[in-house]
């Protein structure tokens, strides 16, 4: 079937006993067997849910994977993968600007188990070959990166990473499988914060991992269980809802990114602008090649704090927040906010100054979104 197929129909077979063509939340916490060791594959719902099992199925088909599992946030997703690929002097390679809060999860908490982290700027292929070590066990990429829109050709890598006995993860959130597939790129695990493109109408936090290997699914499923950070059954059904509408949405997102990055490259207050869309852009080549289209994230540096805070202060229809992915436009300044836990002279060398404004853009007339930035410009 085709995507826009598979994100309505994969996975949602309509409910078995009333017919309903939406899944049901199925709001319980256990379930009643007939007798002693007799029962209909449901025991108790942190280790199985309807709701949830119907977005795990639909996921693995959007993301070419052999299974999916579903968690409370991207966070607790990102959790469970370290969980499954690393131990105690274990070595793994991570994209150099990745989200802020992957980079504290691993520098914060799982590092002190033993393992050692290299932050690598992953789009520079010698840099990877270089940093990969007999006991490299996870590439993490991030591509494009957050906030300044970096691509990793994510064949290439993966091609690098498998001399060894590493897996590659890929955090897909800011594409959603709609635009990449990492797994179909040569990854073997995809990573999603379901908060973002998959729900895409901010009402829900969660995170999917999908994966590529049945061993791996295995592990990942006892993982789940084991350590029980698991999605609700009604933020399951909120995501299922969501993608349902993906396609349409990314298209959406994609066109009026377009639009956007054109105008603020003409605008004599933006410096730079960071939008994979744009020929200029360092990975446009690559981004064509691995991505069908470009999203709707895009970044531009303004010179300076202070002409930053006075651009957020005068959006109106723009709001100023955190997060991303969402119908409506939300504009954030990644050096206070979303990058905060990133120490000051690594954001600096990642390029992420105190003038960098980013935009998540919504679905909105896009008339609306310009004439709502050319306001804030004009002061
Ligand atoms: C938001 C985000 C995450 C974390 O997801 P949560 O759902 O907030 O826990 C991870 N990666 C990226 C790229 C994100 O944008």
């Amino acid at each position: 079937m085709g995507f826009k197929t598979d994100a309505i129909h994969a996975g949602q077979e309509p409910d078995p006993t009333t017919g309903a063509v939406t899944i049901p939340i199925y709001q319980t916490s256990t379930y009643v067997q007939e007798a002693l060791g007799k029962h209909k594959g449901f025991e108790y719902a942190r280790t199985q849910n309807p709701t949830r099992m119907a977005l795990e199925k639909n996921m693995a088909v959007l993301e070419r994977g052999v299974a999916a599992y579903a968690f409370a946030s991207g966070m607790a997703a990102e959790t469970a993968i370290t969980h499954l690929l690393l131990k105690g002097g274990d070595h793994a390679i991570c994209s150099d600007n990745v989200y802020g809060g992957t980079f504290r999860l691993f520098d914060k908490i799982v590092r002190h188990y033993g393992v050692d982290f290299s932050y690598v700027s992953t789009s520079n292929l010698a840099d990877l070959k270089a940093a990969m070590r007999p006991n490299t066990r996870m590439l993490f990429i991030e591509s494009p990166t957050n906030p300044i829109m970096a691509i990793t050709d994510i064949r290439r890598a993966s091609e690098i990473a498998h001399r060894t006995d590493c897996r590659v993860v890929v955090d897909n959130t800011f594409m959603s499988p709609y635009f990449q597939r990492p797994i179909e790129l040569g990854a073997d695990i995809v990573v999603h914060s379901a908060t973002k493109y998959l729900n895409g109408h901010s009402d829900s936090v969660g995170g999917v991992v999908v994966l590529k290997r049945k061993d791996d699914a295995e592990r990942l499923q006892f993982i789940q269980n084991a350590a029980g950070a698991i999605l609700s059954p009604f933020d399951s059904w909120l995501v299922l809802r969501g993608i349902k509408t993906l396609p349409a949405r990314m298209d959406a997102h994609n066109a009026n990114g377009m639009e956007i990055a054109k105008y603020l490259l003409k605008k004599k207050q933006v410096k730079k602008v960071y939008y994979p869309g744009l020929p200029k852009h360092p990975g446009h080549g690559l981004a064509k090649k691995q991505m069908s289209g470009f999203g709707g994230m895009i970044a531009f540096e303004l010179g300076s704090l202070a002409r930053a805070k006075a651009f957020l202060g005068r959006v109106k229809l723009c709001s100023l927040a955190e997060s991303l992915g969402g119908v409506e436009t939300l504009i954030s300044h990644p050096a206070t906010m979303t990058h905060a836990s990133v120490p000051a002279k690594e954001r600096a060398r990642l390029g992420i100054t105190d003038g960098l404004v980013r935009i998540s853009v919504g679905i909105e007339d896009v008339e609306d979104l310009i004439g709502d930035l050319e306001n804030a410009f004009r002061g």
